[in-house]
């Protein structure tokens, strides 16, 4: 029987590379991510088979074969992919950053796994012959992997828990856990680590020093749970990236010691794109980084409790109808969506709202800022579930100039991202970019309350003369409106 040459296994891994950088290239616009897409789940089935080959080789090869090991991987990959798609399929777009906080801390766990299999037994992934000790080197990226595996698995099942907000445990609620000392234990435990390396990288003998290991992986799994509970549960979005990132980067580490160079590109693409993604929320919230890591406005309790009880003042408010009688009779209309629209599922009957307008005459433009919703590009994909056409969509630099001329701005379940405060020096979102909602003739906003948003903060837009609240679910306020501009 001839088994795949490792020539072959080094060009489809090329292919399956070439795959992923165009599936990221594609995912960068709306208007590509299904090809993008199309070519991220190409090269992932590509590399997927190629080293299921691969370890169908080296299983034959190994005198110990027995066919055994080969059977589990097969089923790992069956079930593994099968409870993958069932879990993506079923997913509500509102619960996609938990799901994403799962998948993370089980490529954190794998990473783990791995590690400890090849310090376990280097000669069966040929990194060493048996009776021979673990190379420095490899050591090293052994024992990082299984840290940033470790943190990323605990970080990620804590992240997981905030974002679901099902469960009564106290580490897994929205609000933040802090308590005396935490950033001296977690200095404590972070000089441990480097000790324990210390005594890992360079204990003599053949067999691996266990102790050192075991005691790294235990105090690093403490860790990921110790830096992530500080944070509140509005800042995961952020944290889920970040660990995203962590993910990738464990993987990249344990392909170097694998002499893996598909999980090496693989982990390399995933550690960068998440740090990236990391840094352009970060700078479109106007916060830095270590803000989120060290809790900020997302996770400060008495912001969340000031936004819950707002100062009474008065606003004017009317119903949909009254809405769509001054949508009608605009001649230009900028909808301006945010998180409240995706809770409400309310992006068909939008859609269906601005055809309405569009046959009468009217010019409507989709406003999105590159953080309204709970995930980078939520908003993109939104509308594009309901196939709106992509060029009635306008990002915030582009559309930002536009809304002086408006006579109608549509505000649907957006708050912060509208939030006039942010010019505000003294305000804790200053210099956050804004759609500039509040300089158009007249502002419709559609709430369920005078609730504050994500930022526990007021909003001054919601006071203004010339804006009209309309309260209610956004899917209902929108039907009832599609009904009256017949
Ligand atoms: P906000 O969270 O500021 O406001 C959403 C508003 O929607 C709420 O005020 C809420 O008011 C309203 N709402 C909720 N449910 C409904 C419903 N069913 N129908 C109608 N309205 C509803 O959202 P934005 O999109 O304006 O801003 C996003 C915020 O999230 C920003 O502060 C951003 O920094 C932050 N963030 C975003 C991330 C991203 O990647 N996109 C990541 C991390 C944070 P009410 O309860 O009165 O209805």
């Amino acid at each position: 029987m001839s088994y795949i040459s490792m020539n072959l296994v080094t060009m489809f891994y090329l292919i399956a590379s070439v795959c992923f950088i165009q599936a990221l290239k594609g995912l960068s616009s709306p208007a590509t991510a299904r090809t993008g897409n199309a070519f991220g789940m190409s090269g992932m089935a590509i590399a997927t088979v190629t080293t299921v080959a691969l370890i169908f080789k080296l299983q034959a090869q190994a005198a110990s074969s027995g066919g055994l090991g080969f059977s589990l991987v097969l089923l790992g990959v069956v079930v593994g992919g099968g409870i993958g798609a069932y879990a993506a399929k079923k997913v509500e777009m509102t619960k996609m950053p938990e799901l994403v906080a799962a998948m993370h801390s089980l490529i954190g766990l794998a990473a783990v796994c791995i590690a400890v299999a090849v310090v376990a037994e280097p000669w069966v992934f040929q990194i060493t012959t048996a009776g021979v000790a673990l190379p420095f080197g490899n050591r090293l990226e052994l024992f990082i992997g299984t840290f940033v595996g470790a943190v990323t698995f605990s970080g990620s099942v804590i992240a997981f828990g905030k974002l679901s907000g099902k469960y009564k445990f106290r580490l897994f609620q929205g609000a933040p856990v802090s308590f005396p000392g935490q950033h001296m234990l977690n200095l404590g435990i972070a000089i441990a680590l480097i000790a324990l390396g210390l005594v890992f990288c360079f204990a003599p003998g053949v067999e691996p020093a266990w102790t050192p290991f075991i005691l790294m992986a235990v105090l690093a799994f403490i860790l990921g749970v110790l830096i992530i509970i500080p944070i509140g549960g509005a800042d995961m979005p952020v944290v889920v990236s970040m660990l995203n990132s962590y993910s990738g980067w464990a993987a990249a580490g344990i392909g170097f010691s694998l002499n893996n160079s598909m999980l090496i590109i693989a982990g390399s693409l995933v550690g960068s794109s998440g740090a990236i993604l990391s840094y352009i929320m970060c700078k479109a919230m106007n916060r830095s980084f270590f803000n989120v890591i060290l809790g900020g406005f997302g996770g400060d309790p008495a912001a969340a409790a000031t936004g819950g009880a707002q100062e009474q003042r008065p606003v004017k408010s009317g119903s949909a109808d009254d809405a769509a009688f001054i949508m009608s009779n605009a001649e230009t209309v900028i909808i301006v969506p945010g998180y409240g629209l995706a809770v409400a599922r309310a992006q068909h009957s939008l859609k269906e709202l601005v055809e309405k307008l569009t046959h009468k005459g009217v010019i409507v433009k989709y406003a999105i800022h590159p953080v309204a919703g709970r995930m980078p590009g939520h908003m993109n994909v939104l509308l594009a579930e309901a196939e709106v056409p992509y060029d009635q969509v306008y990002e915030m630099e582009d559309i930002n100039g536009e809304f002086g001329q408006a006579d109608v701005v549509l505000v649907l379940g957006a708050n912060d991202v509208v939030n006039p405060a942010a010019k505000d020096p003294k305000s804790p979102i200053a210099g956050m970019p804004i759609l500039e909602a509040y300089k158009a003739k007249s502002i419709i906003v559609n709430k369920r309350s005078m609730a504050s948003g994500y930022a526990g903060l007021d909003n001054d837009l919601f006071y203004q003369a010339n804006t009209m609240m309309v309260f209610g679910d956004a899917k209902k306020v929108i039907e009832a409106m599609v009904k009256a501009v017949d």
